[in-house]
């Protein structure tokens, strides 16, 4: 089996910088990839936590004028990942997250700051100066999207491209925006081309020009292809039906072993999970719940948007309380979430808890200590959270939308007796249909024997990276094979 060599092109990775799931996937996939003979190179833009990452490192290439400053592209090894960087100061050396300024603002520049990153994936990808370049181009969420446009327009043999959509949410429109700007010619402004709805759409002219589409879903995948579901960009996606296909994510199994883990305090697996108790206790102690072992311990690790559907638990809260259960919160977000969130802790001390901010080794202990976690997502791309808890033994209650339908069975009669169950659906997304979930988490809860079968057939789910990693492998083989 010959190499392929991928160029990944994107905003974040994993433990470089990182705002979400995106970040996760395109820190764990080359590794995942390595023994099946992809070797993949990971073109990040040269935020400061980067340079200072890759420390002084070899330059590629040195462009005079890269969208209004001198740049430099340079490769290195960090974090574990074979790295391209473009270090370009006036886009990039900035307070603030890779996104938003210090005060939470878009930077006036993004769409310049991920032309460039496109445009110099596109370059790499090809090879500068008669060095090889890549096999394929992979492009992830609009960030990156430009990349397969440029090649597509350069014109001449190119690398296979793919475009990969992690939230069709987040698509990169951006009118008074000119082709003549981007370095496009004039006739990328098209339907067919680089034009939305009278403005450029970064993330439309991938998909309109990759070779490929993926999402990381096969139900979001459909999803997408409706008007409920496609956010404007459903006829396209229609069209280009045989191009999309939904891959799942998996999820770093070594950062999340619960038999290895060094942020939770009883490690346990699926056939030892007495020490699980012990972590119930230290998450209640952690979070100032009350030491109550007879109540059933609901969590939520998730970033506070209408997105995620929070508001629903604040509204099936009666269903917990009534329950006798427990609830510890995790996530920060929206103002108006966090502070109800907050109210709500206040009005129901010991019983219910919330940590509103960012905090990996509290994220870990949620998941191990919690009895069942609350995915409540209007929408779910994939989704991550739920397949921690399903590795951690959190019986996940998640909403039947996207990811969270194919990764989640429901505790169904049928599901339990053939011992296939591993969590529970709820649908349509509602307060009414939540609490309904909830309710009937808790009698399952109340029956120890069939809940620990349930908890045991989860643990034992398959959650990692491998099986994507080999239907990648092969969609990248089919479209160099072309
Ligand atoms: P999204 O990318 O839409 O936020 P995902 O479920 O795909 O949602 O990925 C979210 C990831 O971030 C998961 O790994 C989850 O555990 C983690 N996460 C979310 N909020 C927090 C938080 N407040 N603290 C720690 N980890 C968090």
């Amino acid at each position: 089996m010959s190499t392929l060599r991928v160029l990944a092109v994107a905003s974040e990775a994993y433990p470089l910088v990182k705002t979400g799931g995106l970040a996760d996937v395109v820190g764990a996939l080359p590794a995942a990839l390595a023994p099946l003979g992809v070797q993949v190179r990971t073109l990040l833009p040269g935020y400061p936590a980067i340079l200072r990452a890759i420390g002084a490192a070899p330059v590629a290439h040195a462009y005079a004028n890269c969208f209004g400053g001198a740049a430099t592209l340079r490769l290195a090894r960090a974090a574990g990942l074979d790295l391209a960087v473009l270090d370009a100061p006036h886009l990039y050396a900035r307070d603030g997250g890779p996104y938003l300024d210090a005060r939470g603002e878009e930077y006036g520049d993004n769409p310049l700051r991920f032309a460039a990153l496109a445009r110099a994936a596109a370059d790499l990808g090809r090879g500068f100066g008669g060095q090889a370049g890549f096999d394929v181009v992979h492009a992830h969420d609009w960030q990156a999207a430009l990349a397969p446009a440029y090649l597509h327009y350069d014109g001449g043999t190119r690398p296979a491209t793919v475009m990969t959509v992690h939230n069709l949410a987040f698509q990169g429109r951006f009118p008074g925006l000119t082709v003549d700007t981007l370095g496009l010619p004039w006739h990328a402004w098209a339907i067919d081309g680089v034009e939305y709805y009278g403005a450029i759409g970064y993330l439309k002219a991938g998909l309109a020009l990759a070779d490929r589409i993926t999402t990381v879903s096969p139900t979001y995948a459909r999803e997408i292809c409706t008007p409920e579901g496609g956010m404007g960009l459903d006829g396209l996606l229609r069209h280009r039906a045989q191009a999309l296909r939904g891959i799942l994510n998996g999820i770093d199994d070594t950062t999340w072993n619960p038999a290895t883990d060094p942020r939770i305090p009883a490690r346990f697996h699926a056939t030892r999970r007495t020490a699980r108790v012990r972590n119930r206790l230290a998450l209640r102690e952690r979070v100032g719940l009350a030491p109550r072992p007879e109540a059933p311990l609901f969590g939520v690790v998730s970033r506070f948007s209408w997105q995620k559907g929070l508001d629903l638990v604040l509204e099936a809260l009666p269903a917990i309380l009534a329950g006798g259960a427990q609830l510890a919160v995790l996530g920060s977000g929206e103002r108006a979430l966090e502070k109800a969130f907050a109210a709500v802790a206040n009005a129901h001390p010991g019983q219910v808890a919330v940590r509103l901010g960012y905090d990996e080794d509290l994220a870990h202990l949620v998941q191990a200590g919690s009895d069942a976690i609350l995915v409540p997502s209007r929408f779910e791309p994939c989704g991550l959270t739920q397949l921690c808890a399903l590795r951690y033994g959190a019986l996940p209650i998640v909403a039947r939308v996207g990811g969270l339908v194919d990764t989640v069975v429901d505790a169904s009669d049928a599901a339990q007796a053939d011992g296939t169950a591993t969590g529970f659906q709820f649908g349509p997304v509602t307060a009414a249909e939540l609490t309904r979930a909830i309710e009937r988490a808790l009698a399952l809860w109340h029956d120890p024997r069939r809940w620990r079968r349930v908890q045991a057939h989860a643990m034992t789910i398959d959650v990692s990276w491998r099986r994507s990693a080999a239907q990648y492998a092969e969609l990248y083989r089919e479209i160099v094979r072309r």
